[in-house]
């Protein structure tokens, strides 16, 4: 068939994988086409997901600290919410963002060809045009011949089959679109993405159920942890339903009825009027003709890619949350660098030994590399230095001294191997304990570092001490 455009490097999608990988291949040299159905480049991080999410997340936040100021003698009133700025804060933060990514398309000379695309063959890619504000379909196709190509076509919310369609029950984008502040909310799902949420409604003045499979919430991040966090947010929720799930949803015009079943389940029927589903995300392999192109799609479809990011056909890599666990936008970024780089001739790998996981909380939770969960499944022998920030001038200054430093070393070598932080900021302090895992730290190299008093980043080299016994900080 007629083949309307050439290139060197196709990416398809244009979330932060995307994005990333389309300008480190254009700036290697390689002529670059990005194929995207949404009018704005960015993805679900950019559009409906990281920063939207933390815009609203830092709203809360306020609203959070100021409601607890009359403690310290200052009082505000309590807050009025107009959801229509609100909204519009929010838009545009988003669009200052994909503005600015689009302006760094152009600026490479990376050609954006707005539509759905399809394989037809491990050389040819079809996109039917999109157009309009979202992804309808314009009638016109073309065909893009690629020498080599990368794929970027994210993940999806899960659809939980019993949920009826009701502009009352939404996934992650729907909750983020903030149409209403519901007087009682269900959370489906105690993971990162519906307790963010549940912080975000809750604050705007929702009271909040949450209802969870597993028998505790942001399963991976340690149980320590996790316990201060709920100790914190318990004011927020009505219910925890731990080890139950829902089992039956009536769409009424007063309200939603929902039953449970499971160890938490109430008795009767809840009535909601908002329910967040937010049971994981699926990856869209399935969805972009890979089979055509002979790029093997598991089952849950996903693209298993190798170190170098190579799908089983070698000159198509895969990258983002489509290769799998876990879906996070740094870890797909690193990802286009490395497919982008390969692509190039360059040796490239992904050696990425850890990868950080941040709940944006009030308080934040994060977590690094080993957790103790992790250890004691594995049998690692580990050593767990843990500071708590009852000793931390700046904590107890902040109103924050609820939080702790953890830090997790191997038992021979005393390097460390992980970390977790809650409190405040944990997710900007993470960091840090990444940098000293990457580069192999142990407790003296952590410990010595002079970090700037007082501040909560502090805590990391005090645990050091704790684990050296030199910390004179603890009473
Ligand atoms: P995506 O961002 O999913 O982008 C894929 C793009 O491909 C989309 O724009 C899609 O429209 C396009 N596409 C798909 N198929 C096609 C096709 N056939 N043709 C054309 N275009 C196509 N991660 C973090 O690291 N930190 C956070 O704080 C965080 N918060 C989150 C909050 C929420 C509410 C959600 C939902 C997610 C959050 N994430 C967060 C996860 C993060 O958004 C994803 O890991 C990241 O966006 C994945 O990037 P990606 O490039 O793989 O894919």
């Amino acid at each position: 068939g007629a083949v309307d455009i050439e290139c060197e490097m196709l990416v398809l999608g244009a979330g932060p994988g995307g994005y990333s990988a389309a300008f480190r291949s254009a700036d290697l040299g390689m002529k670059t086409v990005m194929v995207e159905r949404y009018p704005t480049l960015g993805g679900v991080c950019l559009n409906v997901g990281c920063i939207p999410s933390k815009a609203l997340l830092h709203v809360a936040n306020v609203i959070e600290e100021a409601s607890h100021f009359a403690d310290v003698g200052v009082a505000f009133d309590k807050p009025t919410v107009d959801l229509n700025r609100l909204r519009a804060h929010k838009e545009k933060v988003i669009g200052k963002l994909t503005g600015g990514l689009a302006g760094m398309a152009k600026a490479r000379k990376v050609d954006i060809v707005r539509g759905y695309g399809q394989f037809l063959d491990a050389y040819h890619l079809e996109v039917a045009l999109t157009t309009g504000s979202g992804s309808e379909l314009s009638g016109e196709k073309k065909v893009i011949r690629f020498q080599k190509a990368i794929i970027a076509a994210g993940s999806q919310a899960v659809k939980l089959p019993f949920l009826p369609d009701d502009p009352r029950i939404v996934d992650s984008t729907g909750a983020l679109e903030l149409r209403q502040v519901p007087k009682r909310m269900l959370v489906i799902g105690g993971g990162i993405i519906g307790l963010e949420m549940a912080t975000v409604y809750s604050a705007l003045g929702a009271r909040i159920d949450v209802v969870e499979a597993l028998e505790g919430l942001m399963t991976g991040a340690d149980r320590d942890a996790v316990k201060v966090w709920e100790k914190q947010n318990l004011h927020r929720f009505d219910k925890v339903m731990l080890k139950t799930r829902t089992v039956g949803v009536t769409c009424r015009p007063d309200g939603i009825l929902v039953k449970f079943e499971g160890e938490n389940a109430p008795a009767d029927e809840q009535k909601y009027d908002l329910i967040l589903s937010a049971v994981g995300r699926s990856p869209n392999g399935k969805k972009i003709g890979a089979e055509k192109a002979g790029v093997h799609v598991t089952d849950r479809g996903f693209i298993p890619v190798d170190k170098q990011q190579r799908t089983n056909v070698p000159h198509i890599f895969g990258i983002g949350d489509i290769v799998g666990q876990p879906m996070l936008a740094h870890k797909g970024v690193h990802e286009a660098h490395v497919a982008a780089e390969v692509a190039a001739g360059q040796k490239s790998f992904f050696d990425a030994t850890i990868i950080p996981s941040v709940a944006y909380t009030e308080p934040e939770v994060a977590w690094v590399g080993v957790t103790e969960i992790e250890a004691k499944a594995s049998g690692r022998k580990i050593n767990v230095a843990k500071f708590p920030w009852a000793a931390s001038g700046r904590a107890i200054a902040n109103g924050c001294d609820y939080g702790f430093t953890k830090l997790i070393f191997d038992e021979e070598t005393h390097r460390v191997v992980g970390g977790s932080i809650v409190g405040p900021n944990a997710g900007d302090m993470i960091g840090e304990i990444a940098l000293a895992i990457e580069m192999g730290c142990d407790a003296v190299d952590i410990g010595k570092t002079i970090h700037p008093h007082p501040t909560l980043g502090e805590s990391i080299g005090m645990t050091a001490e704790v684990f050296e016994g030199t910390c004179t900080d603890l009473p």
